[in-house]
């Protein structure tokens, strides 16, 4: 039985002081996390604050990205040594808003799973197809070399450890989401696929996420899918009560 795990992205939204209130508002609907892992990933100028206001709770802080190397002339990046200094558990990679403005590689990307490791941060690799590669039938070739290229370097254990989120672009802050039977095929060919390189052990314990414009009225469908295992979510993580309706239908 794999638990649920359910990340909020906030992307670039929020103020110190939204924050501190948004995650003082969550401690107190927050499941507890025998039943769900509860995971908010903040900007880096945030997450001082809200890993000191998420102390002694539920809630669980990530970031959205990361350097790979632990120091260096890299102007502008986080690198994961201080991620783990600040408290932070989870790490966001190869969002596909990463891969598409900021170039990043499946290569670049398997650095940063490896070094996310290196550090006991888990990483929450993010894989999708575009609209184009979806009408081209190419939805399950694109993702499956994602999910091989960023698990490369891993062992079998560390592979067991990471969390992908299976995110269609086209679904990503569009309204659109993927139907849960869709969803969950993906998220069952990923499985298949890490069966394949791994085993069935490796696959039965690795959680795959959708994530796509899931909001509380979709978010019980998705749930229910054999293969689906949680969600990332962006717009409907803005909000305490809105999360919390997601976090409840996990
Ligand atoms: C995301 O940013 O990962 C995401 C899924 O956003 P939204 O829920 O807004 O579609």
């Amino acid at each position: 039985m794999r638990k649920p795990i359910v990340a909020g992205n906030w992307k670039m939204f929020k103020t110190k002081d939204e924050a501190v209130q948004f995650v003082e508002a969550l401690k107190a609907i927050t499941p507890s996390s025998d039943k769900v892992d509860t995971v908010i990933c903040a900007s880096p100028i945030l997450l001082d604050a809200v890993t000191e206001t998420a102390k002694n709770s539920d809630i669980h802080i990530g970031a959205q990205n990361m350097h790979f190397e632990k120091e260096g002339a890299f102007t502008g990046e986080t690198s994961p040594v201080l991620l783990q200094d600040f408290g932070v558990k989870y790490v966001i990679l190869g969002h596909s808003e990463r891969r598409e403005y900021f170039y990043e590689s499946d290569e670049f990307i398997a650095k940063k799973v490896q070094a996310a490791f290196d550090h006991q941060l888990t990483p929450i690799v993010c894989v999708g197809e575009t609209l184009d590669e979806k009408e081209a039938g190419e939805t399950t070739q694109k993702v499956e070399g994602q999910v091989q290229a960023a698990l490369k370097p891993l062992t079998e254990d560390q592979v067991k450890q990471t969390i992908i989120a299976y995110e269609p672009i086209w679904a990503i802050g569009t309204g659109k989401t993927a139907t849960a039977a869709d969803a969950n095929e993906v998220c069952g060919a990923i499985r298949a696929k890490i069966a394949s390189l791994y085993s069935t052990e490796v696959a039965d314990a690795i959680r795959i996420q959708y994530g796509g414009s899931v909001k509380p009225d979709n978010m019980e469908e998705l749930m229910s899918q054999e293969h689906i295992d949680g969600a990332l979510v962006g717009g409907a993580s803005l909000q305490a009560e809105s999360f919390g309706k997601l976090l409840e239908a996990a």
